[in-house]
């Protein structure tokens, strides 16, 4: 069995983990960080080509079942997944880990887009933890009032926002330095996007009373989900079978 795992997540290096020793299994990863994590298994890197170009890679490379472990943010090639699939008869199952839910003691704000975002930031805070990645920089650029710590993995481009810090880091984070991050930058509000998975930021936000500018996901396509690695090899074992 050949299976595309299409990845750049915790998740999806997981699964690669857990079936590498069943099936072929190709990772595919866009290509936006210069030294991924590589999983188990095969590799390929960089995009398809869009709904085609995956419609036309999947017989080709004679694949029976893709995982769609993306971020959950990576709307464009979920819909080309699903697309795609849906043209070749492929089975697709999307694999995303659940959002977050607010506790006692969050003081969550939650906004439907980036753009939302801006609009409603000033009204939170000044001295902003922004780590919804460095592609939605842009969205917050005209915000000249705010001053903006931004934690990403590889440089941002511009637009940036005037008075911005760039933080390059890649977690796993611990709530203790997270902590220290917030105080030591006086930081009065934090954004993320609703990504899900470890959440030692959204901890030391609350112990601290700092509020959270939390971005919805976008919608799923309307296909079949699992929330674990091990659900997803699960549903890889019944295929086989
Ligand atoms: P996106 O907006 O959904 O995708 C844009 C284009 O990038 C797609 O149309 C596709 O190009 C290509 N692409 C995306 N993921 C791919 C993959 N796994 N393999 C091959 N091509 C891929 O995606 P994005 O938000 O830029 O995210 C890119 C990657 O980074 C994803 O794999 C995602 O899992 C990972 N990631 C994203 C975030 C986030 O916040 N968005 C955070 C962490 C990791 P073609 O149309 O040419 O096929």
């Amino acid at each position: 069995m050949r299976v595309l795992l299409l990845g750049g997540t915790t998740e999806a290096r997981r699964l690669a983990g857990m079936i590498a020793g069943e099936v072929t299994v190709i990772t595919s990863l866009a290509g936006r960080t210069r030294d991924p994590l590589l999983p188990a298994g095969e590799v390929r890197i960089g995009g398809f080509g869009g709904v085609d170009g995956l419609a036309g890679y999947l017989p080709e490379q004679r694949i029976d079942a893709v995982v769609d472990a993306t971020h959950p943010f990576a709307a464009a090639i979920s819909e080309n997944a699903f697309r795609a699939c849906a043209a070749t008869g492929v089975p697709l199952m999307i694999l995303r880990r659940p959002g977050w839910t607010a506790g006692p003691g969050d003081e969550w704000h939650r906004v439907a887009s980036l753009p939302e975002a801006a609009t409603v930031l000033p009204r939170l805070g000044r001295r902003v933890f922004l780590t919804t990645g460095r592609q939605g920089l842009a969205c917050f650029a005209g915000l000249d009032e705010c001053w903006f710590l931004a934690r990403s993995v590889e440089p941002p481009a511009p637009p940036v926002p005037r008075r911005l810090e760039v933080l390059l880091d890649r977690g796993p984070f611990t709530v203790a330095g997270e902590r220290d991050l917030i105080t030591r930058h006086r930081l009065d509000v934090l954004v993320t996007k609703d990504s899900g998975g470890a959440d030692a930021k959204l901890v030391a936000a609350r112990e601290l009373g700092v509020p959270v500018l939390m971005v919805d996901r976008p919608p799923l396509p309307d296909a079949a989900s699992v929330s674990t690695p091990d659900a997803a090899a699960r549903w890889l074992r019944v295929l086989r079978r």
